[in-house]
C-alpha cells in the first residue's frame, strides 16, 4: 500500500502519468481478485465494503428487475447480516414478497424449504455462505444449481469466506458475490462484489462512471491494492490456512464442549462449520459481560447479544435458532485467526470455560 500512498498516490480516472500508475496498481489488484475467486477480472468491482457489496447486488438488482417488468419476489434467510436483512425489507416497504427462509437448530436451511419457496415471480435468491455469528456454512453450490435451473439471479454473502476455504465461481452457478477485505486481513473499508458476466445489476448511487457506473466515486487505492495482495495471499494460503483453522477450532471446541450449562451453538458437525469458528451460549450468562471478562485477561471475543436500553437482547440470528432466552443471552464467539497459534487456542479456551464455568454456578451474578 504505501507506494500508493507517498508516490503513486494519483487519481485512476486521470490520464496524467500519477494516474496512470495508480489506474496499474488497480488493474493487477483485480487481477489478483479474480485469481482468488477463478473468474475474470472484468467479473470483479471494487465496493466501499461488504454491506455496500451486498445492498447493490439486491437493491440494484431489483431496480433493473423492476425496469423489465419481473417478479418482485426475493427469498433469503432469517440469519442473514443486517445488509442483507435490510434491503429485503426495504423492498418488502415497496411491495415486493420476501420469503425469510428459516433454519434448523444448526442454523442451516432446507433445500426442500427453499425449492417449494420458489414461485414463477421469484426474481432473487440471497443466500449467506457462512453465517458470522454461528459459524454455518451453506450449501451455496446446491441453492446456485437450483436458482440456475430456474433461472434465477442467486446472490451470496461470501464475506466470512475468504483465506479459510476455496471460492471456485467458476465451478458453482453463482449469479453474485460479496467479499470484505477486513476478514482476509485487508484494511477496513474495501470490499468486491463479484457479478458473473451477462447478469446486470442497476446503481443506488449516483456520480461518476467508476467501477462500470456500479459504484460511482473515485477509488479507494491503497485499499484496493490491499485488497488485491490479500486475495493472493489468501489463494496461494487457503489449504493451510484452513488445516490450521481446523486444528484449532477443535482445541477450543474440546474443551468448550463438556462444560455443563454451555450449548454449542451451530453446527455440532465441525466440517458444517466455517473454520475457525466456535460459538457458545452459556446458561443465565450475559454476553457483553462475558466479553468484558474475557477482555480484562487478555482474549479478545464477541457476544451476538447486546444491551438495548439495559436489556440484554439476543441477536435476530439466534433468535432464528429457537434458543431459550435465557441462553441465547449468553451468547460468545470465538474466531481463530491465522495469525493465533494453538497456544493461544488453549489459554483462550481455558479461560472461556474457567468465566462458563463460574457463570452457570452463579447464575451470571459475578460478572
Ligand atoms: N456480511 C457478513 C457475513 C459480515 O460478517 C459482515 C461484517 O462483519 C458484513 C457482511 C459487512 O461487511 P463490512 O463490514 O465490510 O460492511
Amino acid at each position: 500500500m504505501l507506494p500508493f500512498l507517498e508516490s503513486d498516490f494519483g487519481n485512476p480516472s486521470s490520464i496524467h502519468s500519477h494516474g496512470v500508475k495508480a489506474a496499474a496498481g488497480v488493474k493487477l489488484a483485480r487481477k489478483r481478485v479474480a485469481a482468488l475467486l477463478n473468474c475474470s477480472p472484468q467479473e470483479v468491482y471494487f465496493s466501499p465494503c461488504g454491506t455496500y457489496a451486498n445492498n447493490v447486488s439486491i437493491l440494484g438488482r431489483a431496480r433493473f428487475i423492476e425496469a423489465n417488468d419481473g417478479g418482485r419476489h426475493l427469498i433469503t434467510t432469517a440469519i442473514e447480516h443486517p445488509s442483507v436483512i435490510g434491503p429485503s425489507q426495504h423492498l418488502e416497504s415497496k411491495g415486493w414478497r420476501v420469503t425469510y427462509l428459516p433454519v434448523d437448530k444448526e442454523g442451516i436451511i432446507d433445500l426442500e424449504q427453499l425449492k417449494s419457496a420458489i414461485a414463477g415471480d421469484t426474481s432473487i435468491i440471497s443466500v449467506m455462505w457462512a453465517n458470522n455469528e454461528i459459524g454455518s456454512l451453506q450449501p451455496v453450490e446446491l441453492i446456485a444449481d437450483l436458482a440456475h435451473e430456474h433461472g434465477i439471479f442467486f446472490h451470496t454473502d461470501a464475506v466470512q469466506v475468504p483465506g479459510k476455504l476455496p471460492i471456485d465461481v467458476g465451478r458453482n452457478a453463482v449469479s453474485a458475490l460479496s467479499l470484505s477485505g477486513h476478514k482476509f486481513y485487508a484494511p477496513k473499508g474495501i470490499g468486491i462484489l463479484y457479478l458473473r458476466g451477462g447478469e446486470n445489476v442497476m446503481p443506488i448511487a449516483f456520480g461518476g462512471g467508476q467501477e462500470m457506473g456500479i459504484m460511482p466515486g473515485t477509488e479507494s487505492v491503497p485499499n484496493i491494492i490491499a485488497i488485491g495482495k490479500a486475495a493472493e495471499l489468501a489463494r496461494i494460503e487457503v489449504a493451510k490456512a484452513e488445516k490450521k483453522l481446523r486444528d484449532m477450532q477443535r482445541i477450543i471446541l474440546d474443551k468448550l464442549a463438556p462444560i455443563e450449562g454451555l450449548r454449542i451453538t451451530g453446527p455440532a458437525d465441525i466440517d458444517k462449520r466455517l473454520p475457525g469458528h466456535v460459538s457458545i451460549a452459556i446458561s443465565g450468562a450475559e454476553g457483553e459481560a462475558l466479553v468484558i471478562k474475557c477482555d480484562l485477561k487478555g482474549v479478545s471475543v464477541s457476544s451476538g447479544s447486546a444491551c438495548h436500553k439495559g436489556i440484554i437482547e439476543p441477536s435476530s440470528v439466534l433468535r432464528a435458532l429457537r434458543l431459550p432466552d435465557s441462553l441465547a443471552r449468553g451468547s460468545l464467539r470465538i474466531s481463530a485467526g491465522q495469525f493465533n497459534t494453538r497456544e493461544d487456542c488453549e489459554k483462550a479456551a481455558d479461560l472461556i470455560a474457567q468465566v462458563a464455568a463460574k457463570s452457570v454456578k452463579t447464575g451470571g451474578q459475578t460478572l
